[in-house]
């Protein structure tokens, strides 16, 4: 099976273990978080090798590895291949600035649009004109599966629905 869609079986699974699912989920959105204020350090330097590699670059596991390239994948310059991709196919994570700022806004996560590193990328003026064109789209980026009990991934230690799971 295509490793994105281990990935999902496992992440979207509803029959899950509901503390597992919870655990899993907080767990990557705290790697995820961590590899963007990474990756937004460099805009425009280009990340690329295979999966694996840039698994063991981030120091996460393979399937977490996949969630991001998941989740990247529409702020990337050049999609990658994330149906078929394998440990070894080549891929990079070579992003469009303001689509990646747009698509953050887009899912409502704060945590991450509000990370400092933005701040050096675009000035606050910039910042607050991608916020209100990506708000007038109305285009709503579907947020991660997050149970409306879960703890909210922005680290507030708030349940979901009581903090940015309000707006869904
Ligand atoms: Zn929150």
């Amino acid at each position: 099976m295509a490793l994105l869609q281990q990935w999902r079986d496992k992440a979207y699974n509803d029959k899950a273990n509901k503390q597992e699912l919870q655990k899993l989920w907080s767990d990557y959105f705290r790697k995820e978080r961590d590899i963007y204020a990474e990756l937004l350090k460099n805009p425009d330097e280009e990340v690329k090798g295979t999966v694996k590699e840039l698994a063991d670059k981030y120091g996460i596991s393979l399937e977490y590895m996949v969630g991001f390239l998941d989740g990247i994948n529409d702020s990337l310059k050049e999609p990658n291949p994330i149906e078929t991709m394998e440990e070894d196919t080549v891929v990079s994570l070579a992003f469009d600035k303001e689509k990646l700022y747009k698509n953050m806004v887009g899912a409502g996560a704060d945590w991450l649009y509000k990370l400092e590193a933005w701040n050096d990328i675009f000035s606050e003026e910039k910042q607050k004109e991608l916020y209100l064109e990506q708000k007038k789209s109305g285009t709503v980026v579907k947020p991660k599966k997050i149970y409306p009990n879960d703890p909210c991934p922005c680290g507030s230690g708030k349940k979901y629905k009581k903090c940015h799971g309000k707006n869904w």
